[in-house]
Protein backbone atom coordinates (compact mmCIF):
# COMPACT_ATOMS: atom_id res chain seq x y z
CA UNK A 1 0.00 0.00 0.00
CA UNK A 2 1.03 4.08 -0.91
CA UNK A 3 2.62 5.45 2.17
CA UNK A 4 1.25 8.25 3.56
CA UNK A 5 2.83 11.41 2.75
CA UNK A 6 1.61 13.67 6.07
CA UNK A 7 3.74 16.65 5.27
CA UNK A 8 2.63 16.64 1.49
CA UNK A 9 -0.85 16.33 2.49
CA UNK A 10 -0.48 18.91 5.05
CA UNK A 11 0.97 21.24 2.93
CA UNK A 12 -2.21 21.39 0.95
CA UNK A 13 -4.33 21.84 4.19
CA UNK A 14 -1.95 24.45 5.08
CA UNK A 15 -2.32 26.63 1.55
CA UNK A 16 -5.98 27.08 3.04
CA UNK A 17 -5.45 29.95 4.64
CA UNK A 18 -9.70 30.17 6.41
CA UNK A 19 -9.93 26.51 7.22
CA UNK A 20 -6.43 26.10 8.63
CA UNK A 21 -6.60 29.19 11.13
CA UNK A 22 -10.67 28.07 12.09
CA UNK A 23 -9.04 24.46 12.53
CA UNK A 24 -5.97 26.16 14.62
CA UNK A 25 -8.43 28.59 16.69
CA UNK A 26 -10.77 26.36 17.62
CA UNK A 27 -8.18 23.42 18.70
CA UNK A 28 -6.47 25.91 20.76
CA UNK A 29 -9.30 27.40 22.27
CA UNK A 30 -10.38 23.69 23.43
CA UNK A 31 -6.59 23.60 24.73
CA UNK A 32 -6.68 26.54 26.66
CA UNK A 33 -10.61 25.20 28.67
CA UNK A 34 -8.79 22.03 29.15
CA UNK A 35 -6.22 24.46 31.31
CA UNK A 36 -8.44 26.54 33.45
CA UNK A 37 -10.73 23.26 34.03
CA UNK A 38 -7.92 21.23 35.21
CA UNK A 39 -6.56 24.53 37.56
CA UNK A 40 -9.35 24.06 39.15
CA UNK A 41 -8.77 20.99 40.64
CA UNK A 42 -5.94 20.95 43.38
CA UNK A 43 -5.33 17.11 42.79
CA UNK A 44 -5.33 17.02 39.07
CA UNK A 45 -1.76 15.81 38.83
CA UNK A 46 -2.33 13.08 41.57
CA UNK A 47 -4.99 12.01 39.24
CA UNK A 48 -3.43 11.57 36.36
CA UNK A 49 -0.67 9.96 38.20
CA UNK A 50 -3.64 7.75 39.50
CA UNK A 51 -4.99 7.03 36.67
CA UNK A 52 -2.02 5.73 34.35
CA UNK A 53 -1.01 3.64 37.45
CA UNK A 54 -4.77 2.14 37.25
CA UNK A 55 -4.39 1.58 33.86
CA UNK A 56 -1.07 -0.09 33.80
CA UNK A 57 -2.46 -3.09 36.14
CA UNK A 58 -4.61 -3.29 34.31
CA UNK A 59 -3.04 -4.12 31.04
CA UNK A 60 -0.42 -5.91 32.99
CA UNK A 61 -3.81 -7.56 34.20
CA UNK A 62 -5.57 -8.44 31.27
CA UNK A 63 -6.17 -11.72 30.83
CA UNK A 64 -7.45 -12.18 34.27
CA UNK A 65 -10.05 -8.77 33.93
CA UNK A 66 -11.30 -9.88 30.30
CA UNK A 67 -12.15 -13.09 32.25
CA UNK A 68 -14.02 -11.84 34.72
CA UNK A 69 -16.06 -9.39 32.36
CA UNK A 70 -17.02 -11.88 30.35
CA UNK A 71 -17.99 -13.65 33.19
CA UNK A 72 -19.88 -11.20 34.51
CA UNK A 73 -21.29 -9.45 31.37
CA UNK A 74 -22.82 -13.32 30.57
CA UNK A 75 -24.66 -13.33 34.34
CA UNK A 76 -25.91 -9.57 32.55
CA UNK A 77 -27.51 -11.75 29.94
CA UNK A 78 -24.72 -10.08 27.28
CA UNK A 79 -23.49 -12.16 24.31
CA UNK A 80 -19.83 -12.08 24.46
CA UNK A 81 -17.97 -12.25 21.49
CA UNK A 82 -14.12 -12.27 20.84
CA UNK A 83 -12.48 -10.71 17.53
CA UNK A 84 -8.90 -11.45 17.01
CA UNK A 85 -8.77 -9.04 14.46
CA UNK A 86 -10.36 -6.12 12.34
CA UNK A 87 -11.53 -8.77 9.91
CA UNK A 88 -13.43 -11.08 11.93
CA UNK A 89 -14.98 -8.16 14.15
CA UNK A 90 -16.77 -7.10 10.77
CA UNK A 91 -17.60 -10.95 10.38
CA UNK A 92 -19.26 -11.44 13.88
CA UNK A 93 -21.26 -8.44 13.53
CA UNK A 94 -22.25 -9.06 10.04
CA UNK A 95 -23.56 -12.98 10.86
CA UNK A 96 -25.35 -11.41 14.36
CA UNK A 97 -27.18 -8.81 11.93
CA UNK A 98 -27.54 -11.65 9.07
CA UNK A 99 -29.23 -13.36 11.80
CA UNK A 100 -31.79 -10.59 12.91
CA UNK A 101 -32.18 -10.02 9.37
CA UNK A 102 -30.99 -6.16 9.83
CA UNK A 103 -31.12 -3.83 7.15
CA UNK A 104 -30.37 -0.40 8.41
CA UNK A 105 -28.05 0.55 11.54
CA UNK A 106 -28.06 3.65 13.60
CA UNK A 107 -24.13 3.73 14.91
CA UNK A 108 -22.73 5.91 17.96
CA UNK A 109 -19.55 7.59 17.42
CA UNK A 110 -16.79 4.52 17.33
CA UNK A 111 -12.91 4.87 16.67
CA UNK A 112 -12.74 0.76 17.06
CA UNK A 113 -14.99 0.65 14.05
CA UNK A 114 -13.42 2.89 11.85
CA UNK A 115 -10.39 1.10 12.81
CA UNK A 116 -12.05 -2.32 11.58
CA UNK A 117 -13.63 -0.63 8.16
CA UNK A 118 -16.83 -1.97 9.46
CA UNK A 119 -19.28 0.76 8.24
CA UNK A 120 -17.53 -0.15 4.55
CA UNK A 121 -17.95 -3.46 5.29
CA UNK A 122 -21.49 -3.43 6.00
CA UNK A 123 -22.25 -1.27 2.49
CA UNK A 124 -20.48 -3.64 0.82
CA UNK A 125 -22.94 -6.78 1.93
CA UNK A 126 -26.25 -4.48 1.65
CA UNK A 127 -26.55 -3.03 5.23
CA UNK A 128 -27.02 0.19 5.30
CA UNK A 129 -25.64 2.41 8.83
CA UNK A 130 -26.66 5.99 9.69
CA UNK A 131 -23.80 7.42 11.81
CA UNK A 132 -25.85 9.31 14.93
CA UNK A 133 -23.15 12.02 15.81
CA UNK A 134 -23.24 14.83 13.86
CA UNK A 135 -19.53 15.23 13.12
CA UNK A 136 -19.49 11.37 11.82
CA UNK A 137 -22.87 11.69 9.91
CA UNK A 138 -21.32 15.37 7.79
CA UNK A 139 -18.01 13.25 7.26
CA UNK A 140 -20.14 10.10 6.03
CA UNK A 141 -21.68 12.36 4.07
CA UNK A 142 -18.56 13.57 2.67
CA UNK A 143 -17.54 10.50 2.09
CA UNK A 144 -14.60 11.37 4.31
CA UNK A 145 -12.86 9.80 7.20
CA UNK A 146 -13.08 11.49 10.61
CA UNK A 147 -10.32 14.01 11.29
CA UNK A 148 -10.43 14.49 14.98
CA UNK A 149 -10.89 11.92 17.46
CA UNK A 150 -13.50 13.36 19.12
CA UNK A 151 -14.88 16.62 16.95
CA UNK A 152 -14.58 14.21 13.44
CA UNK A 153 -15.44 17.49 11.03
CA UNK A 154 -13.63 20.09 12.66
CA UNK A 155 -11.55 20.56 9.51
CA UNK A 156 -15.05 21.84 8.11
CA UNK A 157 -15.98 25.81 8.22
CA UNK A 158 -19.91 26.06 8.97
CA UNK A 159 -20.25 27.05 5.03
CA UNK A 160 -18.76 24.04 3.97
CA UNK A 161 -21.83 21.93 6.34
CA UNK A 162 -24.60 24.27 4.88
CA UNK A 163 -23.50 23.50 1.04
CA UNK A 164 -23.30 19.96 1.72
CA UNK A 165 -26.58 19.46 3.88
CA UNK A 166 -28.43 21.59 0.84
CA UNK A 167 -26.55 19.10 -1.39
CA UNK A 168 -27.97 15.93 0.68
CA UNK A 169 -30.94 17.00 2.36
CA UNK A 170 -32.53 20.16 0.51
CA UNK A 171 -31.70 22.85 3.03
CA UNK A 172 -30.81 26.74 2.59
CA UNK A 173 -27.47 26.15 1.43
CA UNK A 174 -26.83 30.14 2.30
CA UNK A 175 -27.91 29.72 5.62
CA UNK A 176 -24.69 28.19 7.92
CA UNK A 177 -26.31 29.49 11.32
CA UNK A 178 -25.41 26.35 13.32
CA UNK A 179 -28.95 25.82 15.10
CA UNK A 180 -30.35 25.76 11.59
CA UNK A 181 -27.66 23.50 10.67
CA UNK A 182 -28.69 20.91 13.70
CA UNK A 183 -32.54 21.49 13.20
CA UNK A 184 -31.53 20.25 9.32
CA UNK A 185 -30.11 17.10 10.82
CA UNK A 186 -32.44 16.53 13.52
CA UNK A 187 -35.01 16.43 10.97
CA UNK A 188 -33.48 14.05 8.64
CA UNK A 189 -32.29 11.78 11.44
CA UNK A 190 -35.22 11.23 13.23
CA UNK A 191 -37.00 9.53 10.23
CA UNK A 192 -33.67 6.98 10.05
CA UNK A 193 -33.90 6.38 13.99
CA UNK A 194 -37.75 4.98 13.55
CA UNK A 195 -37.08 2.69 11.14
CA UNK A 196 -33.58 1.05 12.30
CA UNK A 197 -32.94 -2.35 12.87
CA UNK A 198 -29.99 -2.44 14.91
CA UNK A 199 -27.62 0.28 16.84
CA UNK A 200 -24.54 -0.18 17.85
CA UNK A 201 -21.44 1.79 19.43
CA UNK A 202 -18.25 1.43 21.05
CA UNK A 203 -17.60 2.08 24.70
CA UNK A 204 -14.70 4.29 26.67
CA UNK A 205 -14.82 1.92 29.43
CA UNK A 206 -15.60 -1.81 30.14
CA UNK A 207 -15.87 -2.72 34.14
CA UNK A 208 -14.44 -6.18 34.80
CA UNK A 209 -16.07 -6.07 38.39
CA UNK A 210 -19.54 -5.40 36.74
CA UNK A 211 -19.61 -6.41 33.53
CA UNK A 212 -20.87 -3.39 32.01
CA UNK A 213 -19.64 -0.78 29.61
CA UNK A 214 -19.65 2.89 30.11
CA UNK A 215 -20.46 5.39 26.87
CA UNK A 216 -19.54 8.67 27.21
CA UNK A 217 -20.79 11.72 24.71
CA UNK A 218 -22.12 14.83 24.07
CA UNK A 219 -25.08 14.59 21.82
CA UNK A 220 -26.49 11.53 23.09
CA UNK A 221 -25.56 9.15 20.00
CA UNK A 222 -24.57 6.46 21.66
CA UNK A 223 -28.44 6.18 23.26
CA UNK A 224 -30.28 6.35 20.56
CA UNK A 225 -27.96 3.43 18.77
CA UNK A 226 -28.34 1.38 22.49
CA UNK A 227 -31.90 2.12 23.50
CA UNK A 228 -34.21 2.60 20.39
CA UNK A 229 -33.43 -0.41 18.07
CA UNK A 230 -34.11 -4.23 19.43
CA UNK A 231 -30.96 -5.29 18.68
CA UNK A 232 -27.54 -3.34 20.45
CA UNK A 233 -24.16 -3.88 19.50
CA UNK A 234 -21.38 -2.51 21.09
CA UNK A 235 -17.70 -3.05 20.17
CA UNK A 236 -15.02 -2.74 22.74
CA UNK A 237 -11.40 -2.75 22.49
CA UNK A 238 -9.11 -4.86 24.77
CA UNK A 239 -7.84 -2.15 26.46
CA UNK A 240 -11.10 -0.57 27.35
CA UNK A 241 -11.01 -2.78 30.15
CA UNK A 242 -10.52 -1.10 34.10
CA UNK A 243 -11.21 -3.48 37.36
CA UNK A 244 -13.51 -1.52 39.42
CA UNK A 245 -16.73 0.62 39.16
CA UNK A 246 -15.05 2.77 41.81
CA UNK A 247 -12.22 3.21 39.42
CA UNK A 248 -14.75 5.13 36.71
CA UNK A 249 -14.58 8.52 38.36
CA UNK A 250 -11.35 8.88 38.31
CA UNK A 251 -11.32 8.64 34.49
CA UNK A 252 -14.98 10.07 33.81
CA UNK A 253 -13.47 12.89 35.34
CA UNK A 254 -10.20 13.40 33.92
CA UNK A 255 -12.01 12.75 29.97
CA UNK A 256 -14.72 15.15 29.68
CA UNK A 257 -11.93 18.12 30.80
CA UNK A 258 -9.48 16.83 29.15
CA UNK A 259 -10.97 16.51 26.08
CA UNK A 260 -12.96 19.47 25.44
CA UNK A 261 -12.40 21.34 28.55
CA UNK A 262 -15.96 20.67 29.88
CA UNK A 263 -16.57 19.96 33.57
CA UNK A 264 -18.70 16.61 32.46
CA UNK A 265 -19.93 15.00 29.13
CA UNK A 266 -23.24 15.49 28.75
CA UNK A 267 -24.13 11.86 28.77
CA UNK A 268 -22.63 9.02 30.52
CA UNK A 269 -24.32 5.98 29.92
CA UNK A 270 -24.16 2.72 31.14
CA UNK A 271 -24.80 -0.32 29.50
CA UNK A 272 -25.00 -3.65 31.83
CA UNK A 273 -27.83 -5.65 30.18
CA UNK A 274 -30.70 -5.84 27.43
CA UNK A 275 -33.32 -3.77 28.47
CA UNK A 276 -36.72 -5.74 27.89
CA UNK A 277 -37.15 -7.70 24.41
CA UNK A 278 -34.22 -6.66 23.38
CA UNK A 279 -30.85 -8.27 23.00
CA UNK A 280 -27.30 -6.65 23.72
CA UNK A 281 -23.93 -8.31 22.07
CA UNK A 282 -20.29 -6.73 22.83
CA UNK A 283 -17.38 -7.68 20.64
CA UNK A 284 -13.96 -7.81 22.40
CA UNK A 285 -12.12 -6.69 20.13
CA UNK A 286 -7.72 -7.44 19.81
CA UNK A 287 -7.22 -6.27 16.65
CA UNK A 288 -3.16 -6.23 17.08
CA UNK A 289 -3.58 -4.49 20.77
CA UNK A 290 -1.60 -7.85 22.23
CA UNK A 291 1.17 -7.60 20.08
CA UNK A 292 1.52 -4.20 21.27
CA UNK A 293 0.87 -5.07 24.59
CA UNK A 294 4.04 -7.56 23.77
CA UNK A 295 6.60 -4.74 22.42
CA UNK A 296 8.99 -3.86 24.75
CA UNK A 297 8.46 -0.18 25.65
CA UNK A 298 5.93 0.76 23.57
CA UNK A 299 2.98 -0.90 25.77
CA UNK A 300 2.21 2.33 27.31
CA UNK A 301 0.71 3.45 24.09
CA UNK A 302 -2.38 1.17 25.31
CA UNK A 303 -2.72 3.26 27.98
CA UNK A 304 -5.04 5.94 25.76
CA UNK A 305 -8.37 6.29 26.57
CA UNK A 306 -8.84 8.41 23.35
CA UNK A 307 -9.36 12.19 24.63
CA UNK A 308 -7.84 13.95 22.01
CA UNK A 309 -6.21 16.21 24.37
CA UNK A 310 -2.60 15.49 22.51
CA UNK A 311 -4.28 15.96 19.20
CA UNK A 312 -5.38 19.74 20.69
CA UNK A 313 -2.31 20.60 21.46
CA UNK A 314 -0.04 19.38 18.75
CA UNK A 315 1.43 22.47 17.01
CA UNK A 316 1.66 20.12 13.94
CA UNK A 317 -1.59 18.89 14.22
CA UNK A 318 -3.79 21.91 14.30
CA UNK A 319 -1.90 23.43 11.29
CA UNK A 320 -1.99 20.72 9.13
CA UNK A 321 -5.68 18.84 9.93
CA UNK A 322 -6.61 15.04 10.93
CA UNK A 323 -7.02 13.91 7.13
CA UNK A 324 -3.30 14.74 6.54
CA UNK A 325 -2.27 11.75 8.59
CA UNK A 326 -4.83 9.30 6.09
CA UNK A 327 -5.14 6.94 9.35
CA UNK A 328 -7.92 5.98 11.59
CA UNK A 329 -6.22 7.78 14.74
CA UNK A 330 -4.47 11.10 13.81
CA UNK A 331 -2.19 13.88 15.44
CA UNK A 332 0.42 12.69 18.43
CA UNK A 333 -1.45 9.65 19.12
CA UNK A 334 -2.35 8.44 15.31
CA UNK A 335 1.64 8.73 14.82
CA UNK A 336 2.42 6.07 17.70
CA UNK A 337 -0.63 4.13 17.11
CA UNK A 338 -0.72 3.87 13.23
CA UNK A 339 3.27 2.53 12.83
CA UNK A 340 1.95 -0.57 15.12
CA UNK A 341 -0.79 -1.57 11.81
CA UNK A 342 1.10 -0.97 8.90
CA UNK A 343 4.92 -0.27 9.56
CA UNK A 344 5.54 0.56 5.51
CA UNK A 345 2.54 2.76 4.99
CA UNK A 346 2.98 4.96 7.96
CA UNK A 347 6.80 4.75 8.66
CA UNK A 348 6.82 8.81 7.75
CA UNK A 349 4.26 9.74 10.67
CA UNK A 350 6.49 9.47 13.40
CA UNK A 351 9.02 12.18 11.55
CA UNK A 352 5.66 14.62 11.94
CA UNK A 353 6.77 16.05 15.32
CA UNK A 354 8.71 18.73 16.54
CA UNK A 355 8.86 16.84 19.76
CA UNK A 356 8.01 19.96 21.75
CA UNK A 357 6.97 17.60 24.45
CA UNK A 358 3.32 19.29 24.87
CA UNK A 359 1.10 16.25 24.37
CA UNK A 360 3.02 14.35 27.03
CA UNK A 361 1.80 17.74 29.32
CA UNK A 362 -1.25 17.26 28.69
CA UNK A 363 -2.02 13.21 28.31
CA UNK A 364 -4.80 12.30 31.17
CA UNK A 365 -3.07 9.11 31.55
CA UNK A 366 0.33 9.86 31.04
CA UNK A 367 1.14 8.48 28.08
CA UNK A 368 5.02 9.39 26.68
CA UNK A 369 3.99 9.99 23.59
CA UNK A 370 7.43 11.77 22.56
CA UNK A 371 9.80 9.11 23.67
CA UNK A 372 7.25 6.80 21.87
CA UNK A 373 8.03 8.75 19.18
CA UNK A 374 11.54 8.86 19.35
CA UNK A 375 11.47 4.90 19.49
CA UNK A 376 9.53 4.09 16.39
CA UNK A 377 12.24 6.46 14.59
CA UNK A 378 14.51 3.81 16.20
CA UNK A 379 12.67 0.86 15.07
CA UNK A 380 12.39 2.21 11.53
CA UNK A 381 15.75 2.31 11.10
CA UNK A 382 16.41 -0.59 12.38
CA UNK A 383 13.95 -2.08 9.79
CA UNK A 384 14.94 0.28 7.11
CA UNK A 385 11.72 2.31 6.65
CA UNK A 386 13.36 5.42 7.32
CA UNK A 387 13.82 8.02 4.55
CA UNK A 388 16.87 7.83 2.32
CA UNK A 389 16.72 11.65 2.69
CA UNK A 390 16.78 11.45 6.55
CA UNK A 391 19.71 9.05 6.86
CA UNK A 392 21.86 10.88 4.58
CA UNK A 393 21.25 14.07 6.84
CA UNK A 394 22.22 11.90 9.94
CA UNK A 395 25.18 10.31 8.37
CA UNK A 396 26.24 13.75 7.48
CA UNK A 397 25.53 14.85 10.61
CA UNK A 398 27.13 12.26 12.48
CA UNK A 399 30.54 12.51 10.79
CA UNK A 400 30.63 16.55 11.32
CA UNK A 401 29.45 16.52 15.01
CA UNK A 402 31.58 13.43 16.01
CA UNK A 403 34.70 15.79 15.12
CA UNK A 404 35.68 19.11 16.41
CA UNK A 405 38.03 20.25 13.90
CA UNK A 406 34.64 19.21 11.37
CA UNK A 407 32.27 21.04 13.28
CA UNK A 408 34.70 24.21 13.22
CA UNK A 409 35.08 23.74 9.52
CA UNK A 410 31.41 23.17 8.87
CA UNK A 411 30.45 26.22 11.13
CA UNK A 412 32.90 28.84 9.14
CA UNK A 413 31.51 27.36 5.80
CA UNK A 414 27.91 27.96 6.91
CA UNK A 415 28.79 31.22 7.49
CA UNK A 416 30.16 31.98 4.70
CA UNK A 417 27.58 30.70 2.49
CA UNK A 418 24.84 32.78 4.37
CA UNK A 419 27.09 35.76 3.38
CA UNK A 420 27.82 35.40 -0.06
CA UNK A 421 24.89 33.42 -1.37
CA UNK A 422 22.54 36.04 -3.21
CA UNK A 423 19.23 37.05 -1.26
CA UNK A 424 17.12 36.29 -4.18
CA UNK A 425 18.71 32.70 -4.15
CA UNK A 426 18.33 31.86 -0.43
CA UNK A 427 15.01 33.75 -0.83
CA UNK A 428 13.38 31.47 -3.75
CA UNK A 429 11.62 28.55 -3.66
CA UNK A 430 14.31 26.54 -3.49
CA UNK A 431 14.69 27.58 0.32
CA UNK A 432 10.76 26.59 1.34
CA UNK A 433 11.95 27.60 4.66
CA UNK A 434 12.00 31.23 3.54
CA UNK A 435 8.34 31.05 2.26
CA UNK A 436 6.83 31.78 5.24
CA UNK A 437 9.88 33.20 7.08
CA UNK A 438 12.49 36.29 6.88
CA UNK A 439 15.94 35.17 7.25
CA UNK A 440 18.06 36.77 9.53
CA UNK A 441 21.14 38.54 8.88
CA UNK A 442 23.81 36.77 9.26
CA UNK A 443 25.95 37.03 12.25
CA UNK A 444 29.31 38.83 12.32
CA UNK A 445 31.10 35.62 13.66
CA UNK A 446 30.62 31.94 14.33
CA UNK A 447 29.91 31.44 18.36
CA UNK A 448 33.10 29.52 18.25
CA UNK A 449 34.84 32.79 17.51
CA UNK A 450 32.96 34.82 19.65
CA UNK A 451 33.99 32.63 22.50
CA UNK A 452 37.41 32.82 22.18
CA UNK A 453 37.47 36.84 22.05
CA UNK A 454 35.30 36.72 25.31
CA UNK A 455 38.04 34.33 27.00
CA UNK A 456 41.42 35.43 25.31
CA UNK A 457 43.35 33.04 27.53
CA UNK A 458 41.35 29.95 26.99
CA UNK A 459 44.76 28.45 24.62
CA UNK A 460 42.20 25.56 24.29
CA UNK A 461 39.77 27.31 22.43
S1 LIG B 1 -2.58 9.74 24.18
FE1 LIG B 1 -3.34 10.70 26.06
S2 LIG B 1 -3.92 12.78 25.41
FE2 LIG B 1 -3.74 11.56 23.53
S3 LIG B 1 -5.81 10.81 23.11
FE3 LIG B 1 -4.75 9.24 24.34
S4 LIG B 1 -5.28 9.69 26.45
FE4 LIG B 1 -5.77 11.51 25.28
Amino acid sequence: MKQVDQVANGAKFIADVPHRESHDRCLWAARMRRDAVAQQIPEWEEMRRLASLVKMHTLSNLDFYLEQFEKNAIANGIHIHWAKDAAEHNEIVYDIFKAHDVKIVTKGKSMLMDECGMREYMGERGIEIFEADLGERIQQLSNERASHIVMPAIHKLRGDVAKLFAEHMGSDPTNDDPHYLNSVMRKDMRQNYIKVDAGMSGANFAIAETGGIVVCTNEGNADISANVPPLYVASVGIEKLIPRASDLPLFVRLLSRSALGFHVTQYTSHYHGPREGQEMHIVLVDNGRSERLSMTGFCEMLKCIRCSACINTCPVFRRTGGLSYDAPYMGPIGIILEPSYDLHRYAQLPYSCTHCGSCANVCPVKVPIPELVFKWRNELVDKGEDLLSHRLQMDVAAAVLQNATRLSWAEKFALSALRHTPKQLLNSHLNPWAEKHTNPNPPEETFREYFKKQQPTNKKQ
